[in-house]
């Protein structure tokens, strides 16, 4: 029997501008999106919602269509909410590109999203341009994006130029929508690879947001509850320094801060010293993070320069967190620590431990309202408390699939319309589950995604290489891409293993790169199909990781 989360929560079947601006509720003069580094550069939520109106009649006066992809290439800054919150307030698809992104990684993200407009930062202008080239796409629909008015450069125009002012915008309106429209409805395309090859546009709909938004705001309430989501919580200060382009830094930075009405720094990018300088100069009471994160706090020297006793919840997920470290960190801090569980394709998160937990045993918790998961071996059964299985779940927070490919749709629901996640968990008789392995291809480097299928097509077009297969080496708290590679018979002594790390590390963002190293081998292990033996890539990597 699927287990069903003991919580069902009432959410509101309507989309998102209507969600976070309803007509019973005036709009906020107090500032919500602050910039970290300036706080007089802020916007309240009155003004995120003129700004909204703005970019929405602007994108609809430059033609665009319901559904059409609207890309952003930017590093963090307080107008991101406005760009994600007026492209999907006007029926536009909201796709965030990594700002690490080279021009390669960029023209797979315009020719797979297919966008009709992109919105880019200054400093990643150059890179775009490049990408734009190639895929010819259309220079007079690229805008300079960024939280100050910017002069054209390179005969690239400011986004502001194409918005009407805001008196103007004032009466415009967006299309409210009934429940079936907020269901069918995508807000964002964010990158996921699933459980198997390329990274995929993957589809997340108004509905979705709104619910993940109020699933992990009720896990997070579960103790002390507020008598809506929307409650005022005027104790709290956040920091954002989550990626923008990732849904973690999309469901929290903008949405749960824009209905929770809750102050949020912002970071331009992450810097450890920086980052404690935040939370001790702003009195930061809550952050959600990665395991990576936790780590620095729990071993860097710097960390007791700072006082970070503002601090009351860390909530972490995105990568595995041993029980230790979380511990560790909460001794240290004397605050709570408290996982989750998710991916891109459950908008965020499915599993969450109730914030404000003292939960010592590395658990990810139990199941988010409204959500169902089964948990299925290797043979395809389903099994009970206490044993191995696959994560499947159902829910409202489930995407809608992959942009425009309906194959790799297909092969990651099962027959239920469960989501195959690719995650192993083992839950308890009381519902709590424990992630315990990962049987999908995806690296997890520092919590962002590494797909092996894109850095094995990359090896594949060096000259040198014949066949390459790519794992994760797993160290303590990290892991790191590690490829197998085999050369061409001709070419054996060619090219060094440093030859094709460089090689790589010139093609992808930090993160792909090689850093568990390049281990020459005869042959890549494969099936009679063809397919790469994973289960032997992992076998290899696990006796090298010993001795690295
Ligand atoms: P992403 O789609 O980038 O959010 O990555 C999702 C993947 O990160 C999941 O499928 C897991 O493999 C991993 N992940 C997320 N949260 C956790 C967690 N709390 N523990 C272990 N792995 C996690």
């Amino acid at each position: 029997m699927p287990s069903q989360s003991p919580f069902q929560i009432d959410i509101p079947a309507t989309d998102l501008l209507t969600y976070l601006f309803p007509p019973s509720k005036p709009a906020s003069d107090k500032p919500i999106w602050i910039d970290a580094d300036d706080t007089k550069n802020a916007l309240s939520s009155r003004q995120l919602l003129q700004w909204v109106k703005r970019l929405g009649s602007g994108l609809q006066n430059l033609g665009l269509k319901r559904q059409d992809v609207v890309m952003m290439y930017s590093a963090n800054h307080i107008f991101v909410p406005v760009a994600y919150l007026g492209t999907a307030g006007s029926g536009c698809i909201y796709s965030g590109c990594n700002p690490a992104y080279g021009v390669e990684e960029v023209v797979y993200q315009i020719k797979n999203t297919e966008c009709k407009v992109i919105l880019v930062e200054q400093p990643l202008l150059q890179t775009l341009l490049e990408a734009a080239n190639k895929t010819d796409f259309p220079t007079d629909r690229i805008f300079l994006f960024s939280d100050k008015e910017n002069k054209s450069l390179k005969g690239i125009r400011d986004w502001r130029s194409i918005l009407p002012s805001a008196l103007e915008a004032e009466s415009w309106t967006w299309n409210r929508m009934d429940a079936e429209q907020s269901r069918t409805t995508v807000a964002a395309l964010n990158y996921s690879s699933g459980t198997t090859g390329l990274p995929k546009g993957v589809m997340i709909s108004h509905q979705n947001v709104i619910a993940n938004t109020e699933q992990s705001l009720f896990m997070r309430d579960l103790e002390q509850p507020y008598p809506s989501s929307s409650s005022p919580r005027p104790e709290e200060r956040w920091l954002g320094f989550l990626p923008l382009y990732h849904a973690y830094g999309q469901l929290w930075s903008i949405v749960a801060a824009a209905r929770t009405l809750s102050p949020c720094y912002f970071m331009r990018s992450f810097n450890y010293s920086k980052f404690l300088e935040n939370i001790q100069n702003h009195r930061v009471t809550h952050i959600q993070t990665a395991p990576p994160v936790l780590v620095m706090l729990a071993k860097r020297p710097e960390t007791k320069n700072y006082d970070l006793g503002s601090l009351k919840n860390i909530l972490c997920g995105a990568a595995p967190l041993s029980k230790e470290l979380q511990n560790d960190v909460s001794e240290r801090f004397g605050l709570k620590v408290v996982q989750t569980w998710g991916m891109t394709e459950v908008t965020c998160s499915s599993l969450h431990v109730p914030g404000g937990r003292d939960d010592r045993s590395g658990s990810v918790g139990y199941i988010d309202p409204n959500c169902t998961i089964k948990l299925i071996d290797d043979a395809g059964k389903e099994v009970g408390p206490g044993e191995r299985g696959e994560i499947h779940v159902k829910g409202p927070n489930v995407c809608m699939g992959y942009w425009r490919n309906e194959r790799a749709t297909a092969e990651t629901f099962d027959d239920d319309e469960f989501l195959k996640t690719g995650d192993v968990a083992i839950m308890d008789e009381e519902g709590w589950f424990w992630i315990v392995d990962r049987k999908k291809e995806l690296i997890k480097v520092k919590g962002f995604q590494v797909a092996p299928a894109e850095l094995e097509a990359l090896l594949l077009e060096h000259e040198h290489v014949a066949d390459a297969a790519v794992c994760a080496l797993q160290l303590d708290h990290e892991e790191l891409p590690r490829a197998y590679v085999a050369l061409k018979p001709e070419n054996k002594s060619a090219s060094s293993e440093r030859d094709i790390e460089k090689w790589i590390a010139g093609r992808v963002a930090k993160h792909k790169q090689l850093s568990g190293g390049v281990v020459f081998i005869d042959e890549v292990p494969k099936s009679p199909s063809g397919k790469i033996q994973r289960k032997v890539l992992k076998e290899w990597a696990k006796n090298d990781a010993e001795n690295f």
